[in-house]
């Protein structure tokens, strides 16, 4: 990114987050983590499930009685979410505008989503959901919505003042119902870094990127990658690029995708490097899409 970018005093503090010794937790996290709760419940972060469609959940905190569903947001700016259509804009203290998708939009489809993946496993819990700023400087304008929107530290109380009736899952299911939330979630797709710091697309600067002086947009040859900058070569440079593609995008990478983002002119070399990294391919010849999978410990409490 240009090294002026707005999104960069939220990087960078997430950064600090992740050197302080956090673990990379979201602040959200650290808050339930601290928090003594008296229900029993589990918390999984970063939860991948398939229902009719993939959907990511950031936050998930799971009793017998209940779930809540949290949609964390870590942005700086003035932020608008509007209802109609569902979007969320961002004025930067520059006065720059961007358009976003609206983070209530997209908790009330999750919260749907993850209705259906428990009634398809015959369960049955209400699932509530609120949207959770994690950046403490955040202002924001929402339309008139019944979702809540906390910041971290007013989630206990929120969970605390949801309505509570007595288990309506007994011990067993629950503690299945908990393992089936573990191993469900096979491979790990973390958020895409664009989608979790709402950064425009096109404001990510594309080439490969040398190892040797950081310079971007090394020259594809027949051996490799050179540097224009300091002349060094690399074989396998494309290798972290196309890993930043998947960690910044996410999704599908399509052998367009791949040109554009490594600067490559050839359909054919595109090809040869994405078939030499180990990807998952789905679909044939012109609607073929490559998708790489994120191996990670997950993390479980309960
Ligand atoms: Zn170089």
């Amino acid at each position: 990114m240009p090294s002026q970018h707005e999104a960069i005093p939220s990087l960078r503090s997430k950064q600090a987050t992740v050197q302080a010794g956090f673990g990379g937790e979201q602040e959200l996290d650290k808050v339930l983590e601290g928090y003594a709760f008296s229900m029993k419940h589990g918390i999984f972060n970063d939860l991948s499930l398939a229902s009719s469609t993939y959907f990511q959940v950031d936050t998930l905190f799971i009793t017998p009685s209940y779930a809540v569903l949290f949609e964390v947001k870590n942005i700086a700016g003035e932020l608008t979410v509007t209802q109609n259509p569902p979007q969320m804009i961002r004025v930067l203290d520059s006065g720059q505008v961007s358009g976003f998708k609206s983070p209530i939009a997209q908790l009330e489809s999750n919260c749907e989503l993850f209705q259906d993946w428990l009634y398809s496993r015959n369960i049955s819990l209400p699932v509530y959901g609120a949207v959770v700023l994690a950046y403490a400087r955040q202002r924001i304008e929402v339309f008139d919505t019944n979702t809540p929107i906390l910041f971290p530290s007013a989630v206990p109380t929120f969970i605390r003042k949801l309505p509570t009736t007595s288990p309506l899952l007994d011990d067993e299911t629950f503690a299945d119902l908990l393992s089936q939330l573990s191993s469900s979630h096979r491979d790990f797709i973390p958020s895409p870094i664009c989608e979790t710091y709402s950064i425009p697309r096109n404001d990510i600067r594309t080439g490969v990127i040398c190892p040797g002086c950081g310079f971007i947009g090394m020259e594809k040859y027949m051996g490799g990658w050179r540097c224009l900058a300091c002349g060094g070569t690399s074989r396998d440079a494309h290798k972290k690029a196309i890993r930043d593609w998947f960690l910044l995008f996410g999704g599908g990478m399509r052998n367009k995708d791949c040109r554009e983002f490594l600067r490559v002119d050839k359909q054919q070399t595109a090809h040869r490097l994405l078939a030499s990294m180990d990807l998952e391919v789905v679909g044939a010849k012109r609607n073929r899409s490559y998708y790489m999978s994120f191996h990670m410990e997950r993390k479980k409490r309960t």
